[in-house]
């Protein structure tokens, strides 16, 4: 289910949410006011405020909002109370009917009647499937709310009377397919956010601006980081300089697993169905696949997750308890097929990399190996500077296995957490675990205070078992093992976009795709340029030479647009003394250093994975 439809469906709005719900309500009076034949689809409250579908004669634009914001306002002083009328679904049917809402009428009817509930309840195992509008309780009447001249089917709640809702503003328009599907009509979602104080309200559009400067899409482009084309849609062309950064971060985390007793693999990209028929993809993923027909009889898949690869690795040899906990890692690339319109730069792709890792462990080992998996957590997090968070997903309806079982798995994850950050100290989503074990997902917040869901560590009873996976144990017997997934940076591609998004470009050292670049006065100074190019390298460092003809303080401010840590500037007093003249990306000036200095200085940094230059 959508967040949007969880929303409207929720009837536990937080005040925020009800008043943002109701001033949906308002801007859907609005449009009424100004095109009196407008249909109307739904108008819920969302992360940042709210929207409203509309069907309307003709399309909205930016220049339609202050109209429409005047008339909102009207009503908004006019302290129409927000009254609620419980209808029989007969009369609302009518109702809607006669006044010609076609999508009201298609909601009233698709409310489950006595005897399909039963059926919704049998048929829906996976939550997540669950389409907009079903309700799982049954009811013979429906609520009506009604503010001013405007009335609506809602289940509520709202603000008592209009003059509640807080400073607003219409933000943008875009098109909406009616409930999300392609072959239904196309209308105009018409989005808008509101904030109790004026204060929250220029806060919040600040933040939307400065994000819209570091959107990684545009500072991908201007860093020449990445670039997608439309022959592969969501799959990402890493640049040299964007595959420099991403090897980066993949050898960061192949030398910490090897540390921490990893062991890497990699598997085929493409396998044959009966491999996704045994991992229960074939059944509950297939439509998220690619598929390649290999002949009439076989079709292959593409891998959209390492978890099979991993079971048939741990399959490859009779395994021993002296072998466990077995940790099996990979970072090959998958795939999934997105529905259109769902894609959003690096964040929402097609094609990428996880940082996948499943260790096989006995139910004793359980415990142990999760505080290894923490502590390799708090290192990756704490080396960006990154603030993160747990939330622990519980067993969902639907759910495959036994319910002792999963009592257990829920009570050793829980124990972990209150062990590693307190009790209370994190978000428990009750039904939110994976169908086969619960979870724990990491949350990070970023330089705007936005929060992302990062990586994800899982406890799962159900696939090693349907993989016949196992190991004969101390006595002899021969036993299933229990598999942790874990992803710490999660999605590599997703990852990288909110990292360029967080420090808007500015790399910390270490990761940065070049790490200085020389600049030269005049071109006499050249040899020695390229000399100390040469010096650079041989330490492995990563280095531009910028011998244009411009002049030094506009090589010096292109330097800074790229975000390239170190400036070295070199001119007659440089080349004498065997130095470089050292400027920063914040643009402070370190002055005249010998070039052994500033080589030991920067290798330090490095090394150090240091935040600081
Ligand atoms: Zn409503
Ligand atoms: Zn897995």
């Amino acid at each position: 289910m959508s967040v949007e439809a969880e929303l409207e469906n929720s009837i536990q709005y937080s005040p925020l949410q009800r008043m943002r719900h109701s001033a949906a309500h308002v801007m859907a009076e609005a449009v009424q006011e100004m095109f009196p034949d407008a249909k109307f689809g739904i108008g819920p409250a969302i992360e940042d405020g709210f929207y409203y579908d509309f069907d309307l004669p003709r399309p909205l634009t930016p220049a339609d909002f202050p109209e429409i914001e005047q008339r909102m306002a009207k009503i908004i002083a006019g302290n129409y109370p927000f009254v609620r009328e419980h209808w029989s679904r007969l009369k609302a049917l009518e109702y809607f009917r006669q006044k010609g809402q076609p999508y009201k009428v298609e909601i009233i009817e698709n409310l489950p009647d006595q005897e399909q509930v039963g059926v919704y309840q049998q048929q829906h195992n996976f939550p997540e499937l669950c389409q907009v509008n079903e309700s799982k309780e049954w009811s013979a009447e429906v609520t009506i709310y009604q503010q001013h001249n405007f009335l609506d089917l809602c289940r509520g709640p709202h603000v008592e009377h209009t003059g509640q809702i807080g400073p607003f503003k219409l933000m943008r328009v875009a098109g909406a397919y009616w409930r999300g599907d392609e072959h239904r009509p196309m209308l105009q979602r018409l989005y808008g956010t509101a904030w109790f104080t004026q204060e929250e309200l220029d806060q919040y559009l600040y933040r939307l601006e400065e994000a819209q400067n570091r959107d990684h899409r545009k500072l991908g482009r201007e860093l020449e980081l990445f670039h997608f084309d439309v022959t592969a849609p969501g799959m990402p062309y890493w640049l040299p300089k964007g595959f420099k950064l991403l090897t980066e971060l993949i050898n960061f985390w192949r030398i910490e697993h090897e540390k921490h007793g990893y062991q890497e693999f990699s598997a085929p990209l493409l396998n044959d169905q009966k491999l996704w028929e045994i991992s229960g993809h074939w059944e509950h993923y297939k439509d998220d696949m690619f598929l390649v027909p290999i002949d009439e009889h076989t079709t292959y898949g593409l891998k959209p997750m390492g978890c099979p690869s991993a079971m048939m690795v741990f399959n490859f040899k009779t395994r021993s308890y002296r072998e466990l906990p077995l940790r099996l890692s990979d970072i090959d690339i998958l795939h999934r097929h997105e529905r259109a319109g769902t894609l959003h730069g690096l964040l929402r792709v097609q094609k990428f990399q996880q940082d996948d890792a499943h260790i096989f462990v006995t139910e004793d080992q359980i415990e142990q190996e999760f505080d290894g998996v923490l502590e390799i957590t708090h290192l990756f997090y704490s080396i960006f500077d990154l603030k993160y968070s747990f939330r622990f997903g519980t067993r969902p309806e639907g759910y495959i296995g036994d319910l002792e079982t999963w009592n257990k798995a829920e009570a050793v994850l829980r124990n972990i957490l209150d062990k590693h950050v307190g009790p209370g100290n994190y978000i428990v989503a009750a039904g939110d675990g994976a169908f086969y074990g619960p979870k724990i997902d990491i949350l990070m917040e970023d330089a705007l205070e936005r929060s992302w869901q990062m990586g994800t560590l899982q406890l799962d009873f159900q696939l090693p078992r349907r993989f016949g996976c196992s190991y004969i144990d101390k006595d002899g017997q021969i036993k299933t093992p229990v598999v942790i997934h874990r992803a710490i940076y999660g999605t590599l591609e997703r990852f990288i976009g909110i990292l360029i998004e967080h420090t808007a470009g500015a790399f910390p050292v270490w990761l940065a795709p070049v790490h200085v670049r020389i600049i030269t006065i005049a071109d006499r100074h050249v040899p020695y340029a390229q000399e100390v190019m040469q010096r650079l390298r041989e330490q492995g460092i990563r280095v531009e030479l910028d011998h244009s003809p411009e002049r030094m303080n506009a090589k010096i401010r292109a330097a800074q647009l790229q975000k390239i840590p170190y400036m070295l500037v070199i001119g007659d007093k440089e080349q004498q003394s065997q130095s470089v003249s050292v400027r920063l990306r914040t643009n402070k000036n370190l002055g005249v250093t010998p070039l052994d200095t500033f080589i030991a200085r920067i290798n330090n940094v490095i090394k150090a994975r240091s935040l600081e230059l």
